[in-house]
């Protein structure tokens, strides 16, 4: 069974990281950082393997990353998304 945030399926919520290519340098500081697992590194490069690994509304390891190439998605996007699907799921 699937984790689930706020009584919603954890895959339904796209909050994981999303690296930038054009900036990421594979440094793999991030990895290093990251507690939960999210990235992995293959053949040297810099992977985010397990996105729903990353628990809603962390966004730490973006101060780990000396060319800023992480990215989440708008803090107010989750929260409208978030209402959105807490809705659905109240009229099911
Ligand atoms: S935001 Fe937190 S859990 Fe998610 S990848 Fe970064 S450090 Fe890991
Ligand atoms: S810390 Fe930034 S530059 Fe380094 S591997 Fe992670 S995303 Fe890429």
């Amino acid at each position: 069974m699937s984790q689930l945030y706020q009584g919603i399926p954890r895959e339904e919520i796209p909050w994981f990281p999303m690296i930038n290519p054009k900036l990421c340098d594979d440094c793999l500081k991030c990895l290093e950082f990251c507690p939960h697992d999210v990235y992995e590194a293959v053949e040297g490069k810099l992977e985010v393997a397990r996105p729903f690994n990353c628990p809603v509304g962390c966004s730490r390891c973006q101060a780990v990353c000396p060319p800023n190439a992480i990215h989440f998605m708008e803090r107010r996007d989750l929260n409208m998304l978030l209402q959105q699907l807490r809705r659905q799921r109240a009229g099911m």
